[in-house]
């Protein structure tokens, strides 16, 4: 047995708590440094490191429990009763609103265990945990787990101790985060780098070892995206919704790694013939996104139904050599010779570095629709034309060009020239209910680990499905056909937040929504508020001044309601993406919105103000 295994887990778990409680980082780093050099031997410290970094440990797999799984076996083996106070707060961890530690599992847990003090039996070694732990890992994986799921347990591994990864790997040894990076291997990281002043000569990738993928920066909106990436050759690049994947091509020894580089091979037994077929060199690393194709559909689905598709956007390693010192615009050329995609099976995503294709030229024409008569036209052909229309020559220009793409290929990525190229993409692909988009920056090189900034993500924001929202109806927009002469769409807004025991003042414009009431119930609302419809001819004459509303005339109503106490609130609801906006005067608009309901029920100022709706967007996002 070494030192290491030998000392008790309560020396782990006081170090832990001091780690915590300690403010200043650099004591942190010092009390594990004590740690490592007080009780750990230096041929053995990956038995304390994989307890340390939990999710980094891919020896052992997954242990298959969840926190609800977790909590049962806690109230078993405290022989709780199940509707104890303590038992409930267990399976309830997530709730009890402003009570401490609700939603963090482990507090929750901890605080629970606290109250058993003499219950627990003291004594355990690095050892007997990692014995214990193992078993668990091994039980789960005679177990038929289903490959994602298993990748979404080791997730939680998070022991939220104030102090980073990168700090931990950075005292542990100065190559350490760098070694792991590459090889994702945290046993191979203990063994090799026992000394902290001996370096280590940078490694490169290896065919066979999962290498820890570059991420993406999120960023705020085009603009800011646009400026970050200033005087650089820009890819824009649908942000597919599904799983990151690495496929490690050795003859026909073929691997697929998730993005926290776990060996996914029961991937491999529909795509793999298709990968030794079409990856045309024998040894290689794709890096890409694997989803779900519809085929009858003929577009992405939900997992579980028809069949798998890789989408390779990257390539780090061909032949003998490792790719990623060469630009992304090197690395696009080599990924269209390596790999001959199969529709609906392996796609590349590969811009045209020459013309743009048609979607791009497509949505200029939808832009300048109303507005100028010039535009210019790629065809896919690669012909480039500027051609002067009248406006309704338009809608007809776009059908033939549309006609004239024979393939109906949706564009996933394309070289931007400039903002309003990447504004338009990043519209499109919400609208096509995607994901977001990626930027990335075409001369840099590809990084293991790295977020810094070389690929950005924009997303939509969104707030949680199910949330309600009731705004107030300000103005309303007369509809055309059917509804022609009569308000049909309407224009809702949020209150200022007013101040406490006081009724909101002003209104903010928030979005414009007609769909999701029956033609009945529109006609109700429509007839309650048509004695208030008031016509303000902008800019001759303003509206009221308890309605704020931009200087963007795209979205001014038709007529305005007289004012807010004779107006009705409106429950709506969106596909829950929320978009910044710039047309209306909150800061966010939403996507997609439809009424649920009319709530006469509630009285005008019953309206949700603005803070809290950014509170509410705030809280639904992530980072
Ligand atoms: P998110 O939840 O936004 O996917 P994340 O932390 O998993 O966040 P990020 O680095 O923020 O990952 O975003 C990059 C991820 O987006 C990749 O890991 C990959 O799975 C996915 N992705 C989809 N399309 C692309 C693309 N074209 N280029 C790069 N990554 C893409």
């Amino acid at each position: 047995m070494t030192k290491t295994e030998e000392t008790e887990v309560s020396v782990l778990v006081s170090l832990f708590n001091w780690i915590q409680k300690t403010k200043p980082a650099a004591k942190k780093r010092s009390k594990f440094r004590k740690f490592l050099d007080t009780y750990c031997d230096s041929v053995d410290y990956f038995s304390a490191l994989r307890l340390i970094l939990p999710s980094l440990d891919r020896e052992r797999g997954s242990y298959g429990l969840k926190e609800s799984v977790l909590a049962n076996c806690l109230i078993d083996a405290l022989g709780m009763s199940k509707d104890s106070a303590d038992a409930v707060r267990l399976i309830n961890w997530r709730k009890g609103g402003a009570a401490p530690n609700a939603g963090n599992f482990p507090m929750v847990a901890a605080e629970v265990l606290q109250r058993r003090q003499g219950m627990i039996s003291g004594g355990l070694t690095i050892k007997e945990l990692n014995d214990l732990l193992d078993r668990l890992a091994s039980s789960e994986n005679s177990s038929k787990t289903p490959g994602r799921q298993k990748y979404e347990y080791c997730s939680c591994c998070n022991l939220k101790l104030g102090i980073s990864e990168k700090s931990i790997f950075h005292e542990f040894h100065p190559d350490a985060e760098d070694l792991f990076n590459v090889t994702c291997d945290l046993k191979l990281v203990c063994e090799k780098l026992k000394d902290r002043n001996q370096r280590h000569k940078r490694q490169d990738i290896e065919v066979g070892k999962a290498v820890r993928p570059q991420l993406a920066m999120r960023i705020g909106d085009a603009h800011a995206a646009w400026r970050k990436l200033h005087g650089k050759e820009v890819v824009i690049e649908c942000k597919f919704d599904g799983d990151r994947i690495q496929i490690h091509k050795n003859g026909s020894e073929i691997h697929y790694f998730s993005r926290s580089f776990l060996d996914h091979s029961e991937y491999g037994h529909a795509m793999s013939k298709i990968i030794e077929q079409n990856v045309l060199v024998d040894r290689c690393i794709l890096d890409g996104e694997m989803l779900v194709w519809d085929t009858s559909l003929n577009r992405f689905a939900e997992f579980g139904s028809n069949q798998e598709i890789d989408v390779a956007f990257d390539v780090l390693y061909v032949g003998d050599t490792s790719v990623i010192h060469q630009s992304l615009k090197e690395r696009h050329e080599l990924l269209q010779k390596v790999v001959k995609p199969l529709k609906g099976r392996l796609e590349t995503l590969v811009p045209d570095h020459g013309l743009n294709s048609h979607l791009m030229t497509l949505s200029v024409l939808h832009d300048k629709d109303n507005a100028c008569n010039i535009s210019t036209v790629a065809m896919n052909d690669g012909i480039c034309v500027r051609v002067r229309v009248h406006v309704y020559m338009l809608s007809q220009l776009r059908s033939q060009i549309m006609a004239a793409d024979q393939t109906g290929e949706p564009c996933w990525s394309l070289v931007a020239h400039n903002v309003d190229e990447v504004e338009k993409f990043f519209k499109e692909t919400i609208e096509n209910r995607d994901e977001g988009i990626v930027l990335k920056d075409l001369g840099s090189k590809w990084e293991p680990g790295d977020r810094s900034g070389k690929w950005l993500k924009l997303k939509p924001e969104y707030i949680r499905a199910g949330s309600d929202l009731d705004v107030l109806i300000i103005g309303g927009y007369y509809g055309s056909g059917r509804r022609g002469g009569e308000v049909a769409q309407f224009l809702v807004a949020l209150a200022e937040r007013p101040a406490p025991d006081t009724y909101p003042r002003r209104f903010i414009s928030f979005c414009r929504v007609g769909t999701g009431l029956s033609d009945e119930e529109l006609d109700a609302v429509v007839t309650k508020l048509k004695p208030y419809f008031r016509k303000y001819e902008y800019p001759k004459r303003a509206p009221p001044s308890f309605y704020q509303v931009t200087n963007n005339s795209k979205e001014r109503p038709d007529v305005w309601i007289e004012s807010p106490e004779k107006s009705i609130i409106l429950s709506i609801t969106s596909d829950i993406r929320t978009i910044r906006s710039e047309v209306f005067s909150a800061p966010y608009s939403l996507r997609f919105p439809r009424i649920d309901r009319v709530r006469y029920d509630k009285p005008w100022h019953d309206c949700l103000d603005v803070q809290s709706f950014v509170e509410l967007v705030h809280s639904s996002n992530g980072t």
